[in-house]
């Protein structure tokens, strides 16, 4: 089956009119009605995690995530926050970029999905995809090795259309 590709592109990255704050908004509104739907409990500690990632479109390390959270509330001890980081990817709310040990929002955090990440080395921002042909492929090939596939993430390097014109 081929598909024409227009509906691969979960995020992209954002330009100079990009409104954060609605698309922040967009995104945290979202995984409220998913929370409600799915009957999961969103705790001040996982909707204020989920905000720090939101915060930009850069991902956000684990580290430094944990260092904002100590700063706010006492209780953030690392295991605490660790097990909300562990709920909010279970549900697709929010992905891990292994290659950065960091943390981006979703925009489509409905459907169950294994992302192609591009990442800019430049500003730091990451870009989301998900192909099913690319997954398919790797899923293929894994098969063929007789590879038994768990995770079929992706993470591109490079640089953003905004960076690379800067640069030029
Ligand atoms: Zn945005
Ligand atoms: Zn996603
Ligand atoms: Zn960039």
């Amino acid at each position: 089956m081929t598909h024409d590709g227009r509906n691969d592109v979960l995020r992209p990255f954002p330009d100079q009119r990009h409104d954060h704050d609605a698309c922040r908004s967009e995104a945290l509104a979202q995984v409220v009605a998913a929370c409600a739907e799915r009957g999961l409990r969103l705790t001040p500690l996982r909707r204020r995690v989920l905000e720090l990632i939101w915060s930009s479109h850069t991902p956000v390390k684990a580290y430094d995530l944990l260092d904002r959270l100590r700063r706010e509330h006492a209780a953030a001890a690392p295991p605490t926050v660790y097990r909300a980081l562990e709920f909010l990817v279970e549900q697709g709310f929010i992905h891990r970029i292994e290659s950065l040990n960091a943390y981006i929002g979703c925009s489509e955090p409905e459907q169950a999905h294994q992302g192609q990440f591009l990442i800019c080395d430049s500003c730091g921002d990451a870009a989301e995809l998900s192909d099913p042909d690319i997954a398919a492929v790797l899923r293929r090939k894994a098969e063929m090795l007789g590879f038994q596939l768990d995770v079929c993430t992706v993470e591109l390097k490079g640089r953003c259309a905004r960076c690379e014109t800067a640069a030029g």
